[in-house]
């Protein structure tokens, strides 16, 4: 079956206008003014799919907006403002109100008002769609297609808890209360580091938000940029409560666990200082975890379990 990338790729990969950058990295850039591009990022959130009919309301508004904010740091992009899409079964003020409540908190968090939508009633089960708009300064974004071989491969917060935190939901991993309250915000309430992926603009070169696994996700840049990669397992910044479970388990949820929106970027070995005190400044945790190569392909080595060429490598709608 074809997979998600492949049907985009087919129908609606049109060629952009010049000075416009198209369908393929993580926000569409648009020229506004000659020293200004107008970065948008859309996401869609379906009921069933992305979250559960029970889902905490306060959280799913937090979730809509943070998986878009996200893509807006994987460009450097500072946040103007979103819309929000909403088609609902009924009118549940109670939810609303909840809904309301945490899309708002984060969007004062992180400078990013709605300023319009469009609402509508569903004859099945709730859709939300959030299309967010920033700014970033023309030539300086932080493309998939920026990475330079001998860069430095470095990650924001940590690996694998939101993965595992659905594993356990679902029903296929086990834990203790304590250990899925410690994942679980993770995957409810992710928290994409808004502010310094704006300020890696002229430090970073490529960048990209882990949604659909570290693999994958690396992977598009490796593609975009035309180079590979070598990334050491032992450097991943592996989530701490994802200690007492399986090897294997532990493995995958590090490098094909989605939903984590922290972001990948590259950066040349000169700025290693600068990154880290960046971080610093901002409370964001990176790991510096591997090295751009000229030979293509992504290799992780001292990985605890030996990697399979069969091993899905991320989240894919119609893989
Ligand atoms: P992300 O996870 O960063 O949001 P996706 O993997 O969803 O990116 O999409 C890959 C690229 O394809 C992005 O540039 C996105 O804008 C584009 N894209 C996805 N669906 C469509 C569509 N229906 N029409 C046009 N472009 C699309
Ligand atoms: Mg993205």
């Amino acid at each position: 079956m074809a997979s998600e990338f492949d049907l985009i790729a087919r129908h609606f990969k049109w060629p952009a206008p010049a000075g416009v950058l198209g369908v393929g990295d993580d926000c569409a850039l648009l020229p506004v003014a000659s020293d200004r591009r107008l970065a948008v990022t859309t996401d869609l959130l379906i009921e069933g799919r992305h979250f559960l009919h029970d889902a905490d309301p306060e959280a799913l508004g937090h979730k809509a907006l943070a998986v878009n904010v996200s893509d807006l740091a994987a460009m450097g992009a500072t946040p103007i403002g979103c819309v929000l899409g909403l088609s609902v079964p009924r009118a549940d003020h109670a939810w609303l109100e909840r809904f309301a409540r945490g899309f708002r908190t984060l969007a004062d968090a992180v400078g990013c008002p709605l300023v319009g939508g469009d609402t509508t009633r569903s004859l099945q089960g709730t859709v939300i769609s959030v299309t967010a708009m920033g700014e970033v300064p023309a030539g300086a974004a932080l493309t998939r297609a920026a990475a330079r071989p001998g860069d430095d491969i470095w990650i924001t917060g940590t690996l694998g808890a939101a993965h595992m935190a659905l594993e356990v939901l679902q029903g296929r991993e086990r834990a203790t209360p304590d250990v899925l309250a410690a994942l679980r915000p993770f995957l409810d309430r992710p928290e994409p580091p808004v502010a310094f992926g704006a300020h890696l603009i002229g430090i970073a070169h490529a960048a990209i938000d882990i949604s659909d696994g570290l693999q994958q996700d690396l992977g598009h840049v490796l593609r975009a940029s035309g180079c590979g990669a070598e990334i050491d397992y032992a450097s991943l910044p592996v989530h701490p409560a994802l200690e007492g479970f399986a090897a294997a388990s532990v493995q995958r949820a590090v490098l094909n666990g989605g939903d984590v929106y922290q972001l990948c970027f590259t950066a040349s070995a000169a700025m290693r200082q600068r990154i880290t005190e960046l971080a610093g400044r901002h409370g964001v945790r990176v790991s510096r975890v591997g090295t751009i190569t000229q030979e293509g392909g992504l290799r992780v080595t001292a990985c605890p379990v030996p990697l399979s060429p069969d091993d899905p490598a991320g989240f894919d709608h119609f893989g």
